[in-house]
């Protein structure tokens, strides 16, 4: 009997070991855009680069979760790392509108609250995440959009810097390639499968916009994005990334999601909040609701990917291209980060 006993402890101890290994619980994903991003365009060098930014990003949020800080806090500090450095689509390496300016697109939600705030087209703030973060703080606002976001940043006291900050010549160069291609269109930065069969050679792989979804030690989810949109955007287009429910979106009950790719595709797919509904009023785990939601996107023609975080740590990252730059953290600080399929 005593063996018996015995043997049964043992069995279970080891059954609990297997779950709780398979159960990993990350408390934070990001994502730097997906595309056409492919092994054999990169060199070892550049991939070196991205991996670096990508790790350090997750360890400056990291730092605050394991602080005490929020959900919040994390998303922005993360956020930051992205938006300063010109690897990716958003702040200092944003894309360029037809008319040589860099106008940029960011969102912040709260899980808990529900709370959100959103700034479009800015083209003075240093880090567009934290003036949506602003407006969801210090306004009564959801959105807020051109000049009067910049002015509303300025007065809550963010970092104003002079547009020529944005301007790299990557984007620059990317920027004449595509008007030289087709002035009429908007190209993704880091190509996509619609622009390569519109006869595209923009396939500049090597930027993306930029997202981070985080869990908080309050069990608090918070969820952010932040873009510089599509090369050769034109009239004041605004994509996806501010679009609360479309490119951003965050519940406690369900998960918070932040989206890359041709942003119109998100906005009409309604891709965040459709996850969020999937998971609330269908019962799907985080998972199997994000594969729909990009399922669907492809369908319609477009493409992209997202990165998805629930309330206990199970976290998604499906895109329908190439490759998507992402990474996450475990809670006991473990990190992972992918660029190809
Ligand atoms: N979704 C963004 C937009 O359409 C672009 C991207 O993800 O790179 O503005």
């Amino acid at each position: 009997m005593k063996t018996l006993k015995l043997f049964l402890v043992f069995a279970f101890a080891i059954f609990a070991a297997n779950v709780s290994a398979q159960q990993k619980k990350y408390v934070m994903v990001i994502h730097g855009g997906a595309g056409t991003i492919l092994k054999k365009n990169m060199t070892p060098e550049k991939e070196a680069e991205y991996v670096k930014v990508l790790t350090e990003a997750l360890k400056a949020g990291y730092a605050k979760i394991k602080d005490g800080k929020t959900s919040l806090d994390a998303v922005e500090a993360t956020i930051h790392v992205l938006e300063n450095d010109p690897h990716f689509n958003a702040g200092k390496g944003a894309v360029f509108t037809h008319d040589g300016r860099n106008e940029m697109d960011a969102a912040i939600m709260e899980g808990e609250t529900l709370m959100a705030g959103a700034v479009a087209g800015v083209t003075t703030v240093k880090n567009p995440i934290s003036a949506a973060r602003a407006v969801m703080e210090k306004s009564e606002h959801v959105m807020m959009v051109g000049a009067g976001a910049d002015l509303f940043a300025k007065d809550a006291g963010l970092e104003i810097v002079d547009p020529k900050y944005f301007w790299t010549k990557e984007r620059w160069d990317g920027l004449q390639q595509a008007i030289k291609e087709d002035s009429t269109k908007a190209v993704l930065d880091h190509g996509s499968k619609k622009s390569e069969l519109l006869g595209s050679k923009n396939h500049d792989y090597k930027f993306g916009t930029v997202g981070c979804v985080a869990l908080d030690k309050a069990g608090n989810l918070a969820a952010g994005t932040s873009t510089g949109g599509m090369t050769n955007k034109k009239y004041g287009r605004v994509g996806d990334a501010p679009i609360i429910g479309s490119g951003t979106y965050c519940n406690n009950e369900t998960a918070g999601i932040s989206c890359t790719g041709w942003g119109e595709f998100y906005i009409r797919n309604v891709v965040a909040k459709t996850i969020s509904d999937l998971m609330e009023y269908k019962g799907l785990s985080v998972d199997a609701a994000s594969k729909i939601a990009i399922e669907k996107v492809g369908k319609m023609g477009g493409d992209g990917g997202l990165i998805a975080l629930d309330k206990k740590g199970n976290m998604s990252m499906p895109f329908n291209t190439e490759g998507m730059y992402r990474g996450a953290i475990t809670a006991d600080g473990k990190i992972e980060v992918s660029i190809y399929k």
